[in-house]
């Protein structure tokens, strides 16, 4: 009888462990990207509801990444580290650059909240950009607000993130600025889906034409950085357009409902060069 009797007390006290212990791992709120392969753009800004904490502010933000993991380590002490100010004075132009080549098309994608960004993965194979001869495939774009990079020491109102990878698996991303202006239609179709919390991978109903989401003028800054999120993993082609989109000032503040400051500050340019097209 007393045998049994500690054995249910076990039972319970197990029971409580293991129902804590899920209860962690499964909290929205701390949720954060956790990535084993950090070279893998689908963990760029990745989903899964565990793994490391990080945040945007306080004890966990951008200023203490690198202490919080040791798989976080770039994030404090790497030498390419991005976001950049884009110095106009330090652009020089490449002869060499060839102009960027987009390859984007109607597809179907599903949306979500990781809890640090909305972020959108692209279900085809068939959007690519071209960098200087290597074919970059998207994987996944998702928003900052405000923007990471800087132009000449000036924050936009939002930047718009694709994330590509090759055959190899190096990284490219491809920043589009955004700033308060007319209506974009282009993104009603996301607009009116964005999720307000932490939540599951939802497909979008219809397809998105991306080729729409970019400005016109594909001109475009390029330097070697590193993912702006931990595990901040560099070796990342970025390219950075110079024109910016534009979207109304109330669809800016829809997202900023959500997310109110999801960006890293500028990092340190160092010895990099910024190379703008011929
Ligand atoms: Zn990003």
């Amino acid at each position: 009888m007393k045998k049994n009797w500690k054995g249910c007390l076990f039972t319970i006290f197990a029971i409580i462990l293991v129902a804590s212990v899920t209860g962690c791992n499964s909290q929205p709120a701390i949720s954060s990207t956790t990535s084993t392969s950090s070279s893998s753009a689908n963990n760029a800004h990745a989903v899964v509801q565990k793994g490391p904490h990080w945040s945007y502010a306080g004890e966990e933000g951008p200023e203490h990444w690198g202490e919080l993991e040791k798989d976080f380590v770039a994030c404090g002490n790497g030498h390419e580290q991005s976001p950049v100010n884009i110095e106009h004075t330090h652009l020089e132009a490449s002869q060499t650059q060839q102009p960027l080549q987009v390859h984007y098309t109607n597809t179907k994608a599903s949306i979500l909240n990781n809890g640090h960004t909305v972020q959108i993965s692209v279900a085809d194979a068939n959007n690519n950009i071209v960098l200087d001869g290597t074919k970059f495939t998207l994987k996944q774009f998702h928003f900052h607000h405000p923007s990471e990079h800087q132009i000449d020491g000036k924050n936009a109102e939002m930047e718009l993130h694709f994330v590509h990878q090759s055959d190899n698996g190096s990284t490219a991303v491809l920043g589009v600025l955004i700033q308060s202006g007319k209506e974009n239609k282009a993104f009603n179709r996301i607009w009116s889906k964005l999720p307000k919390d932490i939540s599951q991978e939802a497909a979008l109903d219809e397809e998105i034409n991306l080729a729409t989401l970019l400005p016109k003028d594909l001109h475009s800054v390029r330097y070697n950085g590193s993912l702006t999120t931990p595990p901040c993993t560099e070796h990342v082609n970025w390219t950075v357009l110079e024109q910016p989109i534009e979207m109304s000032a109330d669809q800016i503040n829809q997202f900023a409902a959500i997310f109110p400051d999801n960006h890293r500050p500028v990092q340190q340019l160092g010895t990099r060069e910024l190379t703008a097209d011929k």
